[in-house]
């Protein structure tokens, strides 16, 4: 068993300050004000910084992440082209190189404060090498990261020969949830009977339902209608969800709004990738250009549950990032244009408390009785963390600190102007939440 851990004066996002948070035995035991300290336990002073539960990432690609410039860099931006790439990619990959690329990037999101990731994984191979590749990789990760793994036909259920058969057996070795690609299938009405199809093979597994969906700027693409029907037609209630949705954005107001109600209705959770999104669509415009993320606010509004994911790093669609759930949590903001305060605190909810839900999550959060996983962030409010991309100061797992930052501050040599720059401090009246 680990020593008990003890962080004091922590800052939490609902407000509460100079706050205490107890972890025994791996479980959250007390959260309040001035708790003692048992006997041997490891003593963290907050110093009034924001203790947070866990990042969640709910839509990542943990087969392709890392590979950029393998075997080519997408020239286009556009989906297709990196499709394409990886389709040239697969035939050279090895088990081992697959297994080693995803650890690394399991080191990247350890450290930025992740404790779970949804991965889709590529099933259309027949030696699904990397769905291998990623249950063992689950496996070695396993007491730190929960990885939940997507059978993901990438090629199109009905378009690739076999895609299904291989679904079917990726899911017997052991992948959770069932993925699909309705837009990428060759008709319409094909798309749309894929929905149908790995809506029914959730059903009959009494597993989640979560597929690329609508991932195009065309208005007319709406298998998220389908989703949403075959998901209250068959009990998949919560346990479903549309990921991308991105021609929600270029629909008509008055079908956008049916079909929101439809979702809320259905009980279907919304996945917006926004680094992603913004990027890849509006890729066939000239100006103006649309943004091509799903309708975020609304679909809040509405009742959906609405999580944020970072969906590529370093791969065949997306020349960046590293991991940084806030940097994601960042640019949905901007994009969907939540500036207000109470916008900003959604947004970071879309990277913790709503992908937890997504994914099913069992003892999320700091209350007592969750288990003891949380990250403290150099920042004094959910807004400031985002604004900040703020150092995770400590990543709690377990009641164990499995990575530590030294705080951010910058010395400054200007006359007359203080010996150092922290980019929490700023002159009273200058934002809604003073600094210490
Ligand atoms: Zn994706």
């Amino acid at each position: 068993m680990p020593r008990p851990l003890l962080i004091r004066h922590a800052r939490l996002a609902d407000g509460r300050s100079d706050i205490d948070w107890l972890a025994l035995d791996g479980r959250v035991a007390a959260l309040g004000p001035g708790l003692a300290a048992p006997p041997e336990a490891e003593v963290i002073d907050a110093a009034g910084w924001l203790l947070a539960p866990p990042f969640v990432d709910a839509h990542f690609h943990l087969d392709a992440t890392l590979s950029l410039g393998l075997p080519r860099l997408n020239q286009s931006g556009t989906l297709l082209e990196g499709i394409r790439l990886w389709g040239e990619l697969k035939p050279q990959l090895t088990e081992e190189a697959v297994a080693e690329r995803a650890m690394a990037y399991c080191d990247w999101a350890v450290a930025r404060g992740l404790r779970a990731i949804r991965s889709h994984v590529d099933v259309c191979d027949e030696r699904l090498l990397a769905v291998r590749a990623l249950l063992e990789v689950k496996r070695r990760v396993a007491p730190y990261l929960n990885l939940q793994l997507v059978a993901f036909p990438q090629d199109g259920l009905l378009r690739s020969a076999g895609a299904e058969a291989n679904l079917l057996r990726a899911l017997d070795l052991g992948v959770d949830v069932v993925g699909g690609i309705p837009h990428h299938e060759r008709t319409m009405a094909e798309g749309t009977e894929s929905v149908r199809r790995l809506a029914e093979i959730a059903a009959e597994r009494g597993l989640m339902l979560d597929l690329h969906c609508d991932e195009t700027d065309d208005p007319a693409s709406r298998h998220v209608e389908a989703l949403a029907l075959h998901t209250h037609r068959l009990g998949l209630q919560g346990r479903a969800t549309g990921s991308h949705l991105t021609s929600m954005h270029s629909m008509d107001n008055a079908y956008a709004a049916k079909l929101i109600a439809l979702m809320a209705e259905s009980g279907v959770n919304a996945i917006a990738n926004p680094l992603i999104n913004i990027t890849l669509q509006g890729r066939y415009d000239s100006y103006p250009k649309r943004r091509g993320m799903t309708r975020v606010p609304e679909l809040m509004d509405a009742g959906v549950t609405v999580a944020f994911g970072h969906d590529c790093v370093m791969d065949p669609w997306y020349a960046l990032g590293s991991a940084d759930m806030l940097e994601v949590a960042g640019m949905g903001l901007h994009v969907a244009q939540m500036t207000s305060l109470e916008g900003q605190r959604r947004c970071f909810d879309a990277v913790t408390v709503n992908p937890a839900q997504v994914l099913g999550l069992d003892g999320y959060g700091l209350e007592p009785g969750c288990r003891a996983d949380a990250v403290l962030l150099q920042a004094h409010t959910p807004a400031e963390a985002i604004r900040l991309r703020a150092t995770r100061l400590a990543v709690v797992c377990g009641g164990v600190v499995l990575a530590r930052s030294a705080p951010q501050q910058v010395a400054l040599a200007l006359p007359g102007r203080p010996p150092s720059v922290d980019f929490t401090r700023h002159p009273p009246g200058s934002a809604p939440h003073p600094p210490r």
